[in-house]
């Protein structure tokens, strides 16, 4: 056969999550049962492309750990190296924007790394997810999709890991990247990018896979005292990021506990309207985004609180200084 009718390889593996999820027999409620061979089964015999899939868990993606995204990457970076053109992910939708953040940040091949899941189940009237493994199949094996990363393939939109949040609880339209907005539309069979494909920032090594110290999210917001995050602080969370208000805004109580753990401790501080980006420079009460810098906080920029504390949680296990948190941060949180 020559090279150029040689059908494209794509590796699929299947994590769980709705898309996987049938009742047994006599019960009421969709647990996870379905392998990756199920899956693509159900895709039936016409695919344009050869397909590896293998089942590398069957949990609901609120379990998803750092354990099973390093086994995941690992994975897809050896069907890579053995010859696929593209790799797919199959999971739950609760927690795929982190999933796929983290592949966005650790992501080292030109090859795309595609995410998708359902929102229906398949015991369910027009469940969603066939056409959305068909739809991450095609975005897998398209030539044009080289270079750009973790993408997701959900409702025949294409969304940048960077930038894809899930934004509904129900609708099968879950995602979204506002205000980026989708890269692609899948139409009969075809990917159709909108823009070309853009420089990414380098990929992170990961030199302490089994990192595993706690970087947990803090809401500020009424009643903010401080004393949480004084409290997660004693028991000796490795860094935290604070889901602040508005521009990057804590309580006065909250912005004095941050000076006394500051500078042993990485702290961000992205915002909690999960849209918009922190601000630098227009506001000087206490606890406001110019107090907290010259203190030394760390501000995410446009990444919102849970990109965030993958970001942060990322770097460490990259053994990063507070100097390289704060210049990663800067490149990934900022479009400047
Ligand atoms: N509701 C979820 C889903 O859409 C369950 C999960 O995230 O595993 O797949």
């Amino acid at each position: 056969m020559s090279s150029e009718s040689r059908r494209p390889l794509v590796a699929v593996a299947a994590l769980g999550g709705t898309i996987s999820m049938v009742p047994g027999d006599g019960e009421d409620h969709a647990v996870p049962r379905l392998t990756a061979a199920d899956l693509l089964g159900e895709l039936g015999e016409n695919l344009e492309m050869d397909v590896h899939a293998e089942t590398l868990a069957g949990i609901s993606s609120a379990s998803m750990d750092f354990a099973t995204l390093v086994k995941t990457l690992d994975w897809a970076a050896r069907a890579v190296a053995e010859g696929a053109e593209g790799v797919v992910v199959v999971q739950g939708t609760d927690t795929l924007e982190e999933t796929a953040y983290f592949f966005e940040l650790t992501w080292a091949f030109e090859a795309p790394i595609v995410i998708t899941g359902a929102m229906r189940n398949p015991s369910l009237p027009s469940a969603d997810g066939p056409a959305n493994l068909l739809a991450a199949l095609t975005v897998a094996a398209d030539p044009r999709s080289r270079g750009r990363g973790s993408l997701v393939a959900f409702n025949d939109d294409v969304h940048a890991g960077r930038w894809v949040r899930k934004a509904h609880s129900s609708h099968v339209e879950a995602f979204s990247s506002n205000p980026a907005g989708p890269l692609a539309l899948v139409s009969e069979g075809l990917v159709h990018y909108f823009h070309p494909v853009a420089a990414r920032p380098p990929a992170l090594s990961l030199v302490d896979a089994d990192f595993s110290g706690l970087v947990p999210i803090v809401e500020s917001g009424v009643e903010d005292t401080g004393e949480l995050l004084e409290t997660l602080i004693k028991a000796g969370v490795k860094g935290v990021v604070l889901a602040a208000n508005g521009g990057g805004h804590v309580s006065a109580g909250t912005a004095d506990v941050i000076e006394r753990a500051l500078p042993g401790l990485p702290i961000v501080v992205a915002g909690r309207t999960g849209a918009g980006p922190t601000f630098r420079g227009t506001y000087g009460f206490r606890g406001s985004e110019s107090d907290l810098i010259a203190m030394g906080v760390t501000m995410a920029g446009w990444l919102d609180p849970r990109k965030s504390r993958l970001l942060l949680h990322t770097l460490l296990a990259t053994g990063a200084s507070r100097e390289r948190v704060e210049a990663e941060f800067r490149l990934r949180g900022d479009l400047t």
